[in-house]
């Protein structure tokens, strides 16, 4: 079963190979996909004839977005956290700690209810890849149930037992580190693709990092860090030095921080919705893309710091606030997400890709930062299924 889309006005491929600059701009162009690939590109005039045939009238069409970097699987509610934040009160509740009681006295039905929920409004809003991870649970059973709950909603999925060292072992972190690295690994390795460490001060510090990093290594799953969000730490370069797919916030960055990650493989991962939702310091995007580092897009989507699933206003916010172009960004959220997740079928349009597209009302990606906050994504398509 082929289906053709045509009269596109402008297509993204991010595949240079195929069109003007580094997303492959194509005017007037035309996808053909064949199952849940993505068989021929080209222009309107050349497309081959298809069983079924799409008219997209002159609007734009781009890859689904790569979201790699949520927190979906929660219970529980900060309403009253933001708001206090946002009227500039001091809030004493227990911010994460609020979310991990939630958690845990939740349901197995009202936490994949909450995933299923997070992960339908992501997809009607362009979403067709997003990565989620546990860190709510914190014991060896909530932790492992959440990741068996996130692995009912997506292929990408990460352990983050070392999320915040719980009330219960306040007063020895080394035993809940002992913890994260024995029994609530076994327990958790068979259900995730990824091993996550918050490395902060007030979380986690580099050594700690570094023994959940390497032990989750050890059973198979790729590192990825929370790195230097809320100030200068060892995560970045530690993220290099053990070739984690991504450092995600790299919000306060020091030179020598830039230069590891643009000598490495790994990504950086800017999640601005989480700035906006603290009226926090952005991170210098043009910073690290004018050093040559490859730059992924994510909603960081969590109750507590960025209570967004829209990579459309992740793309605004990053045009906006972090230096980049309307085109920089777009290709964050799409290539440099797939990249964030090591994934090649993904965030572009080529023959042999996944048959992942976005249809904006709009005959422009560009659309997608000089029009912010409105519903632009008309259709989406999932592995060749028009799903939105
Ligand atoms: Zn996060």
């Amino acid at each position: 079963m082929t289906t053709l889309i045509s009269n596109i006005a402008t297509l993204v491929t991010n595949d240079p190979s195929l069109g003007r600059g580094p997303l492959g701009l194509v005017e007037d162009a035309a996808v053909v996909i064949d199952g849940d690939r993505v068989v021929w590109i080209g222009t309107t005039s050349q497309a081959p004839a298809t069983d079924s045939h799409l008219d997209a009238e002159g609007r734009a069409v781009l890859p689904g977005f790569v979201d790699s970097h949520s927190h979906l699987v929660f219970a529980g509610d900060r309403t009253a956290e933001f708001n206090a934040r946002m009227e500039g009160r001091a809030y004493s509740a227990g911010g994460i700690r609020t979310t991990v009681a939630a958690t845990r006295a939740a349901t197995d039905a009202e936490l994949d209810a909450a995933v299923a929920r997070y992960t339908a409004e992501a997809l009607r809003q362009g979403t067709t890849t997003i990565e989620t991870k546990s860190g709510y649970g914190l014991t060896v059973a909530d932790e492992a149930r959440a990741l068996r709950v996130a692995a009912r909603h997506t292929d990408e999925v990460t352990f983050l037992g070392a999320h915040i060292v719980p009330d219960e072992y306040a007063d020895d972190p080394a035993g809940y580190v002992a913890l994260v690295t024995g029994a609530m690994l076994d327990a958790c390795a068979p259900h995730a693709r990824w091993v996550d460490v918050f490395c902060e001060r007030g979380a986690f510090d580099g050594d700690q990092a570094r023994a959940i990093l390497t032990a989750g290594r050890d059973r198979g799953l790729v590192p990825r860090v929370h790195a230097n969000q809320l100030g200068p730490g060892p995560g970045v370069q530690l993220a290099v030095e053990l070739d984690a797919a991504s450092a995600d916030h790299c919000t306060h960055l020091t030179d020598a921080d830039v230069d590891a990650l643009a000598g490495g493989r790994t990504v950086a991962t800017l999640l601005p919705g989480a700035e906006f939702s603290t009226r926090s310091r952005y991170p210098d995007a043009r910073r690290l893309l004018d050093a040559g580092v490859t730059v992924a897009l994510s909603t960081d989507c969590n109750p507590g710091s960025s209570f967004t699933s829209s990579m459309p206003f992740c793309v605004a916010l990053a045009v906006r606030e972090m230096g980049m172009t309307p085109d920089e960004a777009v290709h964050a959220a799409t290539a440099g997400g797939a990249a964030a997740l090591r994934r090649t079928d993904i965030g572009r349009l080529r023959p042999g890709a996944r048959a992942d597209l976005v249809l904006l009302d709009a005959p422009s990606h560009v659309h997608l930062a000089y029009r912010p906050g409105v519903p632009l994504v008309r259709a989406v398509w999932r592995a060749g299924a028009r799903v939105v």
